[in-house]
């Protein structure tokens, strides 16, 4: 179960210290902070706990939000994304997952412009801490007020727009991109190119019941997760499969039972 990691927020009710003694109980050797669960905490101090308690602090979510519609406001997001920057260096997170922005009325051109230029502003800063940015690419349903890049190859274009630095990558999410063609081909060009940054996994329900909060548990719908595992592992990448569910109807069940289910269907997917 080394590359076992949940995300925060897939267990949203339970605060950040109820997750690092729940998570390792299961097996899971990683845990991907979301900045809310921070709140009122001492970054240092979340560091040293996760430490303790044996999980790899994987990623930091999340950054991004770029586009907007005055100068004064993308200031405002390039400096959130600064802040991100601190509080992941200072949780030892080597990685920034960033949901990148849009918005609604805005040509989506012009957004993904202002997500390259949001990006190129901060890149120093993260080079200079030590921490990488993944470009989470989103399903188009969330085209116009979440993220205007919305296909791996789309993600791929602002890396090159942004002259391929090392630290900037993407990170694959099944959620989002399971029903691209180009899916097996965009992701053997992210391993060929050093992008493959993060993969995060849940599932599709039929019917979805809401846009944002009704993913399911892997097994619980139509995505080929393991094969789309299996295409990112031939690609190259070896860190951790993220288990990250935003569900209403999960979130109001007994956490401690879900996690149990996480683990259960974890492991019918890999086996280890
Ligand atoms: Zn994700």
């Amino acid at each position: 179960m080394k590359r076992f990691c949940i995300h925060t927020i897939t267990t949203k009710p339970l605060i950040i210290e109820e997750c690092l003694i729940e998570f390792p109980k299961r097996g899971v050797t990683g845990i991907t902070i979301w900045r809310q669960a921070l709140e009122g905490r001492e970054w240092t101090d979340v560091r040293r706990q996760a430490a303790d308690a044996g999980l790899d602090v994987v990623s930091l979510c999340r950054g991004g939000f770029f586009p907007a519609k005055t100068a004064a406001d993308r200031q405002t997001a390039i400096d959130d994304n600064l802040k991100a920057i601190e509080q992941a260096h200072a949780l030892g997170a080597p990685l920034i997952v960033l949901v990148c922005g849009a918005v609604p009325g805005q040509s989506l051109v012009e957004s993904r412009k202002q997500i390259t230029d949001g990006i190129a502003a901060v890149l120093p800063a993260a080079e200079q801490a030590g921490v990488k940015l993944a470009i989470e690419p989103l399903h188009p349903m969330y085209a116009d007020d979440r993220s205007a890049v919305n296909t791996m190859r789309q993600a791929h274009e602002i890396c090159d727009a942004l002259g391929s630095p090392t630290s900037v990558g993407i990170a694959v999410d099944v959620y989002h991109v399971w029903w691209d063609p180009e899916l097996k081909q965009q992701i053997d060009l992210a391993g060929k190119t050093g992008r493959l940054h993060a993969f995060h996994i849940c599932d599709w329900r039929t019917p979805t019941m809401d846009l944002l909060n009704d993913r399911g548990l892997m097994g619980e719908g139509c995505i080929n997760i393991r094969e789309i595992s299996d295409w990112v592992d031939a690609a190259g990448f070896t860190g951790h499969r993220e288990v990250e569910i935003f569900s209403d109807r999960l979130w109001a069940t007994d956490q401690r039972r879900f996690l149990d289910q996480i683990a259960s269907s974890y492991t019918s997917l890999y086996q280890s």
